[in-house]
């Protein structure tokens, strides 16, 4: 089938042919209408993590109809509206799986691109795609009254920050502030306050302060402003970290209150400068990391989102302009979420 992807780190994403394995018994074969474009789509490509298997097809934000379901599978019929985040298989089997906890896979759960598909043992490719062929068990339901194009973003920047949200049992009252105001920080403002929560905004952009508060921030610090980042100190709950690079942390933890705790979802790698254990020790305060959210809590979300009318604001583009969309992404440029429209190029 049509695709698109990268041939190498420095290679533009261009149209080409991948082969998805013939539909299994509790497999889903589904058309895919729209998949968002995520931070980690571009740090894949551009091999930032090391590791990328080319050609990369990637796209983990999938939302589409089904257009055939395998003899065994009961929770999907034809024409279902449907979703797929970042993972499309594990083992089933280990202590994770069995508590829902996919990602965590004690045997390492299978990715939407760039890991190995079950049967055929060649690369997975993501949703970047005329279609995917998924295990039921990997589908997520949509809720038809949300615009599926903007619930594309939830299967990935969605679930990633109501993850930590729900973890860290966010509630009425709760005092949240989320670092970045990009695809996670954006959905990280509308869960939180859908949860109930206060919400705070750290951003380096003057520039986005109105959006913020159009989002539903109750407050915006601009981290660059000492006075600023002063006048937070102690307020937090949770902190939710969604800068994709490396950047000094110690200041968020002083904004942490006692026993506060700020979750790394963005970088992955050493932190640089290193982390000052005094005020973590003296306040007793954690600094953790997340990734993704399970199947079940990824239901969870979509449902919520249902029930509170909560989506991504997005900007459509063509696949085509993927690689221009790259280049603004890594410059902030995208209010908040790219989506392709797969129709745009059939
Ligand atoms: P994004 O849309 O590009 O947003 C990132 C935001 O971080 C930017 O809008 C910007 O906000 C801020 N930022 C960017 N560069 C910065 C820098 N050098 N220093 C300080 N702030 C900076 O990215 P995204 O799609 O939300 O993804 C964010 C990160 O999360 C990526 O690294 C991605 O790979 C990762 N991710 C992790 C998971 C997980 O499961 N843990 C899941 C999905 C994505 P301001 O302009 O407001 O400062
Ligand atoms: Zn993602
Ligand atoms: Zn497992």
């Amino acid at each position: 089938m049509n695709a698109f992807g990268a041939a190498s780190s420095d290679a533009p994403l261009k149209q080409l042919t991948i082969h998805r394995r013939t539909p299994q018994p509790s497999d889903v074969e589904i058309d895919i209408l729209y998949c968002g474009v995520c931070h980690s789509d571009l740090h894949t490509v551009r091999n930032d993590w090391g590791g990328t298997i080319y050609p990369a097809v990637p796209g983990h934000e999938i939302v589409g109809k089904v257009t055939q379901v395998g003899s065994a599978v009961s929770k999907f019929r034809v024409g279902d509206t449907v979703g797929v985040g970042c993972m499309v298989d594990s083992c089933r089997t280990c202590g994770s799986c069995q508590q829902d906890l996919e990602q965590f896979c004690l045997n390492g759960f299978t990715g939407t691109y760039n890991s190995k598909d079950q049967y055929l043992s060649t690369p997975t490719y993501g949703g970047y795609a005329e279609r995917i062929v998924v295990d039921e068990h990997f589908v997520l339901r949509v809720p038809s009254n949300l615009d599926p194009a903007a619930v594309a973003p939830l299967l990935c920047a969605g679930i990633t920050t109501w993850s930590p949200l729900r973890h860290w049992k966010v509630q009425e009252g709760s005092r949240v502030a989320v670092i970045g105001l990009g695809g996670l920080g954006h959905m990280a403002i509308k869960l939180a306050k859908g949860l109930g929560a206060s919400v705070t905004l750290f951003s380096r952009s003057e520039g986005k302060i109105e959006d913020a508060h159009q989002l539903g921030a109750d407050e915006v610090i601009i981290s660059t402003d000492a006075a600023q980042m002063k006048s937070v100190k102690g307020k937090f709950d949770l902190i939710i970290d969604t800068v994709p690079y490396v950047h000094d942390i110690n200041p968020y933890v002083g904004a942490l209150k006692i026993n506060g705790t700020l979750v790394l979802v963005g970088y992955l790698g050493k932190l640089d400068p290193m982390l000052n254990s005094v005020p973590m020790v003296m306040g007793r305060k954690s600094v953790a990391g997340s990734v993704i959210g399970g199947i079940a809590e990824t239901q969870e979300m979509l449902d919520f989102c249902g029930k509170h009318n909560i989506v991504s604001d997005i900007e459509l583009i063509r696949m085509q302009d993927i690689n221009t969309a790259y280049e603004r992404m890594l410059k902030s440029d995208v209010k908040y979420r790219f989506v392709i429209d797969m129709a745009s190029w059939r």
